[in-house]
C-alpha cells in the first residue's frame, strides 16, 4: 500500500469517526434518557463495534458522561453539555441530565430535576 493511499484511508477512517460522533451526540442530546451502546447501534444502523469505540473516544474526550449498569451490557451514555443547573443555577459546561458536577455529588440520592422534566 502507498504511503498516499494510506494517508487518504486514515483521512477517510477520520472523517467517518467524526460523522458517527456527532450522530451520536445528536441522539444522546435528543434522548433525554441514557443510552446503551447496542441501543445506538441499533438506532444509528451502525456496527455495535464502532459505536463502542467511537464511545470510548467521546469518554475520554468529555464530550459525553457514562452511567454504569450492573453488567458492561448495561453501561449507558449521556451527552455532556453548556447550560444553567437545574439545581443551582448556575452556568457551567460540564452539565450531565442538568446537574453541575458539584451538585450531582451532593444530591445523589435526590429526585432528579431531568428526570421530572422527561416525564413532563
Ligand atoms: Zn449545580
Amino acid at each position: 500500500m502507498s504511503a498516499t493511499f494510506s494517508c487518504l484511508v486514515d483521512r477517510l477512517n477520520k472523517l467517518i469517526r467524526a460523522r458517527l460522533c456527532r450522530q451520536i451526540t445528536a441522539h444522546l442530546v435528543a434522548n433525554r434518557q441514557p443510552v446503551t451502546a447496542s441501543d445506538l447501534s441499533a438506532a444509528l444502523g451502525v456496527p455495535l463495534h464502532a459505536v463502542r469505540r467511537a464511545l470510548r473516544g467521546m469518554v475520554r474526550s468529555g464530550h459525553i458522561a457514562v452511567e454504569h449498569g450492573q453488567t458492561p451490557e448495561a453501561r449507558a451514555y449521556r451527552p455532556v453539555e453548556i447550560g444553567l443547573c437545574e439545581w443551582c443555577g448556575l452556568l457551567d459546561h460540564h452539565l450531565v441530565a442538568g446537574e453541575c458536577p458539584a451538585c450531582a455529588a451532593t444530591v445523589p440520592d435526590a429526585a432528579r430535576p431531568a428526570h421530572a422534566r422527561s416525564v413532563c
